[in-house]
């Protein structure tokens, strides 16, 4: 038997600013998931954090479940999915961190030098000096106590290449960045047909028939496991943006129509910055 476990990590500030952002306020990265999937004795990680206190905070947490870690997966190329992970791993020395083949380049390119200084400058003296990179699995499956484990190569999201984590045991998939929860998706620098592939890949994840999905980001207190509402929502979202960027000449308008659909969304910031690489 299979359970799943997620730890939510809040709104954090970070040090950046877009043109339409209120500089007196302060602009904080997505609230952001980890998933735990247990068996009765071992346990596999999907995703780790962004920073080293939360990385603390996650191996204490999966220290709280007994479990022995033997697995971390990464979904896809984005640091803050990524780096939190070093000190997980170096509590559990002999779990594997492993990604898609296809995926395994996007997540190296993170640590690239010139990336690596943006993210240092957005989280100064917060991030880890050595960030850990996961190696290339040889297939696509994962096992867990006899359980099998399908880490599903789906395409774009907020990024060019993503993966999910489809559970089949308990029709769940972890869905890293594909699918978001009551929070404003990245869409910053997407174009018509990005947001199409994008939805896409929400329907690929539909195809699993998962009943819960976990998002990469979560409005926290927003419950997990209403698949078909975090898929519909997800793919709104995205037509909405299409639509309002469609129709608006400038950043604040299509800020200010996107806020009128979607009043209570977490992360604001994400939102300005997203219309910011899509019109003056
Ligand atoms: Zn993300």
């Amino acid at each position: 038997m299979l359970g799943l476990r997620v730890f939510l990590s809040p709104y954090k500030p970070f040090n950046d600013a877009s043109k339409s952002w209120d500089p007196s306020e302060q602009p904080t990265w997505p609230a952001s998931t980890v998933t735990l999937i247990e068996g009765d004795h071992d346990a596999v990680l999907v995703d780790g954090l962004m920073t080293l206190a939360e990385g603390e905070q996650v191996l204490a947490w999966i220290r709280g479940t007994g479990r022995r870690l033997v697995a971390a997966y990464v979904t896809h190329g984005h640091a803050d999915h990524v780096f939190g992970l070093e000190p997980v791993l170096t509590a559990f020395p002999e779990a594997q961190l492993v990604t898609l083949a296809e995926i395994a380049p996007a997540v190296a390119g993170q640590t690239d030098e010139k990336l690596l200084a943006l993210w240092n400058s957005y989280f100064p003296g917060q991030l880890s000096a050595h960030p850990r990179l996961p190696v290339a699995m040889s297939g696509d499956r994962l096992e867990l106590e006899g359980q099998v484990i399908e880490c599903v190569l789906l395409g774009r999201s907020d990024v060019e290449m993503s993966s999910v984590v489809h559970v089949p045991e308990l029709a769940a998939v972890v869905a890293g960045d594909v699918a978001y929860n009551r929070v404003h998706m990245w869409l910053a620098g997407s174009d018509p047909k990005t947001r199409a592939a994008w939805i896409d890949s929400l329907d690929a994840i539909e195809e699993l028939h998962p009943q819960s999905v976990i998002a990469g980001h979560k409005d926290p207190g927003t419950p997990d496991d209403d698949a078909a509402r975090i898929l519909d929502e997800s793919r709104r979202y995205i037509r909405d943006f299409d639509d309002v960027v469609a129709g608006s000449e400038s950043a604040p308008e299509i800020v200010a129509k996107m806020f009128a659909k979607y009043p209570t969304w977490g992360n604001p910031y994400t939102l300005t910055y997203a219309a910011d690489t899509q019109r003056p």
